[in-house]
């Protein structure tokens, strides 16, 4: 290629930081937790995240149809846990502003951004992220970001962004086609045949993550109406935000932003409208449970399973520690024969590892990490199996498993089975969002009555097609959906259903 046409191209920076921040947990988020997940800078951003079906990697792909000159900043996703230090902030800040120096002059800036992280001294990250990049690239050139719809989105981000879009889905399997559909705003934007003007309408709620199911209410309804809407010539397009309920922010809850072409009457009106008919449905967002032991006697009286036992308080994806037992404790006191539960519990596959298969062990399980979910169990059990915790995901736009690059990581795991109870022991807390993560050590998910599921909505893609029910439980956890349990500090009050 020529110096001439590279020079033609338009030169788009690339880059992200994602982090959903539980701002109750005690346990703070570092770099060494984005190095572990994903973090890869400069053309090594390119490499690991173009096959993926991560949002970045739908922008990615979308460049290449494009013919842009893509240059790749930074990129870093952690799991969802506890507040981002300050350290792990600025050195991921100033990694993305030193490479976005380094690329101008630019013609556009994609970013995936979450919109739900919270770095110690930094209530809202994602609009600080943007202001540093705004400043660097200049109030012309477009930015269009990237969120997940589990942001809480501040005024101020509206402002910074030219476009902001948001997955439409959750459990999220459009993230990879949102990420397509980034880009194609941003060749609009390039061809300047589109002038963005966005408005944004909060409405005073929060809904629990139980509770930000898209194909249920209350959110299926604004979706509809959402995407007639959009289907305006005039609507660029719409993210309807469920927020994070658990990131003390003052702006936490759901939010609706609508871009318009150049339409600002249209754009307030439709976001007025959309957040009220959420705030409608407020009452369908109150989540109804059972105790673990009613949950258990219901899913055993059960003519067919597997029975999804649901213990959302302990959800993974919301970055609870994934070692809650209540459920375990219900299963065995009940006698089931063929439950399956997931824990994270390092110390206890290193047991069951020094015991080795086929080894008769007690021990303690689960309820070790901190005082919110729950108190240990103590159990006698044969170790079935022992594995390093790897699998290829059997579910192919599976969000999570883009994080890994495809293969997820559980670190080394055990298979214990307690008397009818198959226990798989796992070095690092993953989410259920896959089956290959019980079958890739010999546990048959559609062989047990009931499987105890670690999320509140992302499990549904995989465990749905198989399963007769899901039934919702109330665990102690750090998700609990009762949101009078948190010492909110920030939150804007009054809000539904605190106030
Ligand atoms: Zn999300």
């Amino acid at each position: 290629m020529s110096a001439d046409s590279a020079s033609s191209r338009p030169r788009i920076a690339i880059g992200g930081i994602l982090h959903e921040t539980h701002t109750f947990m005690e346990r703070a988020t570092g770099l060494a937790n984005f190095a572990g997940q994903s973090l890869h800078v400069g053309a090594d951003l390119i490499t690991a995240m173009r096959a993926s079906r991560s949002g970045i990697g739908g922008m990615i792909d979308r460049a290449a149809d494009a013919g842009w000159q893509l240059l790749p900043t930074l990129y870093a996703a952690a799991m969802p846990g506890g507040t981002v230090t300050a350290a792990a902030y600025q050195e991921l800040l100033s990694e993305l502003q030193g490479r976005l120096e380094a690329s101008m002059p630019v013609d556009g800036l994609l970013l995936a951004l979450h919109g739900a992280m919270v770095a110690e001294g930094e209530l809202d990250a994602e609009a600080d992220i943007v202001a540093r990049a705004r400043a660097l690239v200049g109030e012309a050139t477009p930015i269009v970001v990237l969120l997940d719809m589990h942001g809480n989105i501040s005024p101020r981000l509206v402002e910074l962004a030219d476009v902001l879009l948001a997955y439409d889905t959750n459990p999220h399997i459009d993230a990879y086609a949102r990420g397509l559909e980034a880009a194609d705003i941003m060749a609009r934007l390039l061809r300047q045949t589109v002038k963005p003007t966005p408005a944004y309408a909060r409405p005073a709620l929060l809904l629990p993550a139980q509770s930000t199911g898209t194909a249920v209410a209350p959110l299926a309804q604004v979706h509809a109406r959402a995407a007639e809407i959009e289907a305006l010539d005039e609507v660029i397009c719409i993210a309807v935000m469920a927020g994070f309920a658990y990131a003390d922010t003052p702006f936490t809850g759901p939010s609706i932003i609508v871009t318009s072409n150049d339409n600002p009457k249209l754009a307030a009106a439709c976001a007025d409208e959309l957040s009220a008919l959420l705030y409608q449905q407020r009452s369908a967002a109150a989540p109804r449970y059972l105790s673990p032991a009613e949950a258990v006697r219901l899913a055993r009286s059960r003519e067919r399973g597997p029975v999804i036992l649901v213990d959302s308080a302990d959800n993974i994806g919301g970055g609870t520690t994934g070692d809650g037992a209540e459920a375990l404790a219900a299963m065995l006191a009940q006698n089931v024969s063929e439950g399956a539960i997931v824990l994270a519990d390092a110390e206890a596959v290193d047991i069951c590892w020094r015991a080795g298969e086929a080894a008769l062990v007690t021990l303690a399980v689960g309820g070790k990490v901190d005082q919110w979910h729950g108190q240990p169990v103590t159990v006698t059990g044969t170790v079935r199996a022992l594995s390093d915790g790897e699998f290829e995901c059997e579910v192919p736009d599976n969000h999570f498993a883009s994080f890994y690059g495809g293969t997820v990581h559980m670190g080394r795991c055990a298979w214990l089975r307690v008397d009818g109870v198959n226990i798989l022991l796992t070095e690092r807390k993953t989410p259920p969002l896959d089956l290959a993560q019980l079958r890739h050590i010999g546990i048959i998910p559609e062989s047990q009555r009931m499987i105890v599921v670690k999320s509140a909505v992302a499990y549904r893609a995989a465990y749905m097609p198989i399963a007769a029910e899901a039934i919702e439980m109330d665990t102690a956890g750090l998700c609990s959906a009762n949101l009078s349990r948190f010492p909110y500090r920030h939150l804007q009050r009054p809000i539904f259903p605190l106030d």
